[in-house]
């Protein structure tokens, strides 16, 4: 069985993100980027499955500008085959990334398509959902366990109040939880081989998909900024300052 992967190159979790001065966006110019925390997870549990014999090619799959091939390079350190890369400048929105992806997906025959549940930059949690329907496959979303029994895939998912398990017929879609795995660290003989992997060039058009954004962003502004804290020294003061001052009881 092939897995696919969608790996998606976002800003680096660790970096305080800020706001562009007019609000149309945030700062990227010089700001460190990464794979998407949640695809790490994906492509991890890939490999998994590919150790354990159920996945024979692991295959990672980006989309957006040329630097896209960077986090293709990551994934392939960590393991994965070979890479796809569909190369656009144009902003990408969910529903034209699970369009893209379902044209890879015609193209490539995974039995498997692995997604992390959101973006760390849109937080958007849409495209995996999308492109099970596009697909017309089952979707198992949110996993937090993935085990392959012939020809079906058990998902653990982690619902509100507990653990809900699904039973999909392969092909299908896959959406990763943080709990799935803990993706393994590229070794530097890993980095060094991933440099001779193949990535195939594709675009949107070659797919027969026009990537246009649907909607519009309005504005983007800084969430309001938290006052400093105080100290009280007695019950009676701290009664005080919220009646008198915050004035919410
Ligand atoms: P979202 O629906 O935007 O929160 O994204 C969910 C998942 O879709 C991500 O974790 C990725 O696996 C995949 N994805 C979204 N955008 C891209 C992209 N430009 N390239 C590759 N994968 C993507």
């Amino acid at each position: 069985m092939k897995v696919l992967v969608a790996v998606k190159r976002v800003i680096d979790f660790n970096v305080k993100v800020r706001v562009k001065p007019d609000g149309s966006g945030v700062e990227t110019a010089n700001v460190k980027m990464s794979m998407n925390p949640f695809d790490e997870i994906g492509v991890e549990e890939a490999l998994r499955l590919k150790e354990k014999g159920a996945a024979t090619e692991v295959v990672a799959v980006s989309l957006g500008v040329q630097a896209c091939q960077e986090t293709i390079r990551t994934a392939l350190a960590m393991g994965a085959d070979r890479g796809i890369h569909v190369l656009t400048d144009v902003e990408l929105q969910p529903l034209a990334v699970a369009k893209l992806l379902a044209a890879v997906v015609k193209k490539e025959n995974p039995g498997l398509v692995i997604l992390g549940k959101q973006a760390i930059d849109d937080d958007c949690n849409q495209t995996g959902q999308m492109l099970a329907a596009l697909l017309g496959w089952s979707q198992g979303t949110f996993a937090s366990k993935v085990a392959v029994n012939a020809g079906d895939l058990a998902v653990t998912r982690e619902v509100d109040g507990g653990l809900e398990s699904v039973a999909l017929k392969l092909p299908a879609v896959v959406t990763t939880d943080l709990r799935l795995n803990e993706p393994r660290y590229a070794s530097l003989p890993n980095i060094m081989k991933a440099k001779k992997k193949p990535i195939e060039a594709l675009t949107p058009d070659a797919l027969g998909v026009d990537p246009a954004p649907r909607l519009k962003l309005v504005k983007v502004e800084e969430p309001a900024k938290r006052q400093a804290g105080q100290k009280v020294k007695s019950v009676a003061e701290l009664v005080d300052k919220l009646r008198n001052e915050a004035k919410v009881i």
